[in-house]
């Protein structure tokens, strides 16, 4: 049997950013203002490291290029990476390319598509996600001329809520809010609007005829699967199945078996504490179950976020 791959995370500062995954997840983040954890990720600029067993302190990137057997999907670069996002004050609005605007204007990068489940958020928390221009025409007239208010209508957010961000997609993550982002390895970001905040003195770039030429219009909200099922002592919820990923999320309550996964799985541990075929783990805990690791039991009370690559 293979072993489970526990990763160490990439912590990031950002001027949004809090101290929130200290408290809740007892990590050991490196300021008050800490925005990102780069929880599973081979992406160059957050490249994560495996603890534990035979791979121990080796890159996920070098892992994923020199043991494909571990993976056996093949692709260029490890598709993946899951984030947890605490944003104190608001993301600035954005939006991200398909693989074929990323091809051709970013270097061969991938594309983005995204997904957050809501991990907790203030009573009074909201989101962007679309925009109400009805052509690219009303959409850059709005944007030149300033009129976000017209743009852009938040929306009231809860604790357990999810949404699936298409690349295209006018969408930010405001004050309040932390989330586990699900989406395809890739960093390209247009920042469309930054509310004119300074950062070190500097407004942020921003990528206006990038933004327009990528977002659609109008908008579309995509509807989330999310069909639950009960199995054993577990209630497994499918959050989204798309192009690029599957996401589940698993509330373990007692004893659940599965069948050995047909591909490389990903697991966060959200919440509690148990044993995965003996082994103990806890929340806040995040790991690769290599191809090959075989049939698997978790016992205990465990909230886990589980996806796969397509
Ligand atoms: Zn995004």
């Amino acid at each position: 049997m293979t072993d489970l791959l526990f990763i160490s995370p990439v912590f990031k500062r950002m001027i949004w950013g809090g101290n929130r995954m200290r408290d809740i997840y007892g990590y050991d983040i490196p300021g008050e203002d800490t925005g990102e954890c780069w929880a599973i990720s081979a992406h160059e600029n957050g490249d994560d490291t495996i603890v534990g067993g035979e791979f121990d302190g080796w890159k996920l990137s070098e892992l994923y290029a020199k043991h494909q057997e571990l993976f056996g999907d093949g692709k260029k670069k490890f598709p993946l990476l899951v984030k947890i996002i605490d944003a104190k004050t608001d993301l600035s609005v954005q939006v991200h390319p398909d693989d074929a605007y990323a091809a051709v204007n970013e270097n061969g990068s991938f594309g983005k598509t995204e997904c957050w489940y809501i991990l907790d958020c203030d009573k009074d928390a909201t989101i962007i996600i679309g925009h109400n221009a009805k052509s690219k025409e009303e959409l850059a007239d709005m944007i030149k001329n300033n009129r976000w208010d017209d743009l852009i209508t938040p929306r009231p957010i809860k604790k357990g809520d999810f949404f699936q961000i298409e690349p295209g997609t006018v969408h930010a993550i405001k004050g309040g809010t932390l989330i586990l982002e699900t989406q395809q390895s890739s960093d390209i970001t247009y920042r469309l609007y930054d509310y004119g905040r300074l950062q070190n003195g500097k407004p942020r770039q921003l990528h206006i005829e990038k933004s327009i030429d990528v977002i659609n219009c109008p908008h579309k909200d995509v509807l989330s699967a999310c069909k639950k099922s009960r199995k054993e002592d577990a209630e497994i919820e499918e959050l989204v199945d798309c192009k690029f990923y599957k996401v589940w999320k698993t509330d373990v309550n007692g004893k659940v078996s599965f069948e050995a996964p047909s591909t490389y799985r990903l697991f966060s541990v959200l919440e509690g504490k148990g044993k995965i075929n003996g082994l103990e783990i806890k929340k806040g805990q995040h790991f690769i179950m290599p191809l090959g690791y075989g049939a698997y039991t978790l016992e205990g009370d465990l909230s886990i976020i589980n996806s796969e690559a397509k």
